[in-house]
């Protein structure tokens, strides 16, 4: 069985947000199962060629984008892990530019549309040349929505399976942009109650099995939850092949015991490098090294839905109480300059880093005491799994994939604090009690290792994946 994996971004490549992690992990954990993983991804210009040792190939082609002939050329790495080939579609005009999906300042390229239309014309190019040849085609998220479609209409025998890895985001393109497409697929495009089409539920009619990022989320989204009127009739139509998968991490990069990016290691057994860990990431981010004060950590795209707003009405109260925090995000102008307001009333005990930083986020799992991830709504959520494997005890909403990886503390059990409704009130209890249990050493040791002894690697995950190939 040979399978294709196509995502907008992959990890250590290119990376918004859970979507890379889960392609750069996801494949290289079915490449024992498999007769051979390929990636599919576009070339951004940010990538560093050298550093991955990505080399152009002889493939090239051209597709046509509306009137445009564009052409392509495919480069290719080897997956670090060395198990799996990664493609790369190069084509200046469209992924020369720095940025993945926005401009510096935070808003989205005008020709995003174009840019991954573009991107799954080559990946049918690619498909129905022969010049790759697959039994699966594994699409994830709106950037990979017409595929299934696409495939279906060239009437190509491979099964499609399409990841909802977030609902919020569509892909929503005009009627105009439908000439951008191929023919064939114009009369079975369904349009919206906005009069516009939505490439994620394209992908969700068309693809031969639907899947997200946990069964929590999987059931939210059946019963309508944050979903308009429209899109809940055509989830509800593919219920039969609709379920949830909750994402497992890559346990060799994000390991307590061999981080590249943390100064101390440490596991369950031995805890000394945490506390070292905590001194370095005060240090680091000019907060006093007070290594009794709870610190909690919280690093994420700065959008609403992450809970900011929740955030932001306790960080005055807790600092009172003697907590610290260090936030590392970029996104919403307006979450960054409260954030920033906040580090800049308390700078001893709030600290920002705003902007995207790899060995911050490491450093901030391995230092923390807690992990704040108060989402309004959460497909599955990573940050969660990487705090529980450092023993950096998260605070969550019940929703979505929290709800389905942490469980609620209690005097004998549990491995993080979980409230629920999505309400300050709310949030400030289980921030207490997670203060509370902090200050009994003996006690916050013994959830520390509970967390620590939780397994979210590939294995189990990876299984339900093949089991649903195999249909
Ligand atoms: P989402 O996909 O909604 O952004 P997830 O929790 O599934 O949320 O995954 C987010 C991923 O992106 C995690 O690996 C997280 O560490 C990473 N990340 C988010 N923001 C930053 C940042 N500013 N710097 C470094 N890593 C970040």
């Amino acid at each position: 069985m040979n399978i294709v994996f196509v995502s907008a971004e992959v990890a250590p490549f290119s990376k918004a947000g859970g979507l890379a992690d889960v392609a750069g992990s996801l494949p290289q954990a079915l490449a024992p199962y498999m007769d051979s993983v390929q990636v599919l991804t576009p070339l951004y210009g940010q990538i560093d060629q050298k550093k991955y040792d990505i080399q152009s190939t002889t493939i090239s082609g051209q597709v046509l984008l509306g009137v445009d002939i564009i052409p392509y050329t495919l480069y290719q790495a080897t997956a670090p892990d060395q198990t799996t080939q990664i493609g790369f579609i190069s084509c200046e005009r469209f992924f020369g530019r720095d940025g993945i999906y926005t401009e510096s300042d935070g808003e989205g390229f005008a020709d995003n549309n174009l840019r991954y239309f573009f991107f799954q014309l080559v990946v049918l190019d690619l498909i129905s040349s022969g010049t790759i040849s697959t039994d699966f085609l594994h699409c994830n998220d709106h950037h990979t929505g017409l595929l299934p479609l696409m495939m279906k209409a060239k009437q190509l025998k491979v099964k499609t399976i399409f990841t909802i890895h977030n609902f919020l985001y569509h892909g929503h393109f005009s009627e105009e942009e439908i000439s951008l497409l191929p023919e064939s697929t114009e009369a079975q495009l369904t349009k919206t109650q906005w009069d516009n089409y939505s490439a994620l539920l394209e992908g969700i009619d068309h693809s031969d099995i639907v899947t997200t990022v946990s069964p929590g989320y999987a059931l939210e989204l059946l019963e309508g939850l944050n979903v308009d009127e429209h899109s809940l009739i055509r989830i509800q139509a593919v219920k039969s092949k609709f379920s949830g998968i909750v994402n497992g991490i890559d346990t060799k990069y994000w390991s307590p015991s061999s981080d590249e990016y943390t100064p101390f290691h440490f596991s369950k057994d031995d805890l000394l490098g945490k506390r070292k860990n905590k001194e370095a990431l005060l240090t680091k981010v000019g907060l006093s090294p007070d290594l009794d004060a709870p610190l909690l950590g919280s690093i994420s795209r700065l959008v609403e839905n992450k809970g900011f707003p929740l955030i932001n009405d306790l960080l005055d109260e807790f600092v009172e109480l003697g907590a610290k925090f260090i936030f590392l995000g970029s996104g919403s102008p307006e979450i960054s300059d409260q954030l920033r307001k906040a580090s800049e009333r308390h700078p001893q005990h709030i600290a920002f880093d705003d902007g995207f930083n790899e060995p911050l986020a490491h450093l901030i799992e391995a230092g923390s005491d807690m992990f704040l991830m108060p989402s309004r709504f959460e497909p599955c959520g990573l940050n969660q799994l990487y705090s529980l494997r450092y023993g950096t005890i998260p605070i969550v909403h019940r929703t979505g994939g929290l709800g389905d990886t942490v469980e609620p503390w209690t005097t004998d059990s549990g491995t993080g604090f979980v409230f629920e409704p999505y309400d300050v009130n709310e949030l400030r209890k289980a921030m207490k009690l997670a203060l509370e249990v902090y200050q009994s050493r003996t006690v916050w040791l013994t959830l520390m290792r509970r967390a620590m002894s939780m397994d979210f690697s590939w294995d189990q995950s990876a299984k339900q994946y093949l089991q649903l190939y195999n249909l």
